[in-house]
């Protein structure tokens, strides 16, 4: 028994030489295929057996991939996604929790401006570009 999986370890790490092999967006890949195509066991969601076989084939191609610099860089672009998302939830739960603000984005600059509540119509300035705008608090 430990001979075969001597032998069957030795298999598998021949077989991923050279190979990108499994990092955080393959494994999340492959999970979302799984959960996916498990939920196409369920009749009205039998369509998701299709996006949940090319999210598994991906996984794999990604896997057993002899182009590491490319599925690096495909790494880095879901981290810096996975950021932008992360940083925008994080911002909606701050301006959520704030009952004394109001808060607006630049429509040039895209900086964030915190003004606070209930002063009526003023006029904002972006202290970034000196972008002007009139709102209502
Ligand atoms: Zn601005």
């Amino acid at each position: 028994m430990r001979n075969w999986l001597q032998r069957f370890n030795a298999r598998v790490s021949r077989l991923m030489m050279g190979r990108y092999g499994i990092d955080e967006l393959g494994s999340l890949l492959l999970i979302s295929g799984i959960v996916m195509s498990l939920l196409s066991l369920i009749r009205p969601l039998f369509w998701l057996a299709i996006p949940a076989f090319f999210i598994i084939a991906w996984s794999y191609f990604r896997c057993f991939s002899k182009n590491i610099g490319k599925r690096q860089s495909e790494l880095s672009k879901y981290w810096g996604i996975k950021n932008r998302i992360r940083s925008r939830l994080e911002f909606l739960k701050k301006k959520r929790r704030d009952k004394t603000h109001k808060y607006y984005r630049c429509k040039l600059c895209k900086t964030v401006l915190r003004v606070p509540k209930g002063r009526g119509k003023i006029q904002i300035t972006c202290p970034k570009c000196k972008n002007r705008m009139i709102k209502k608090t």
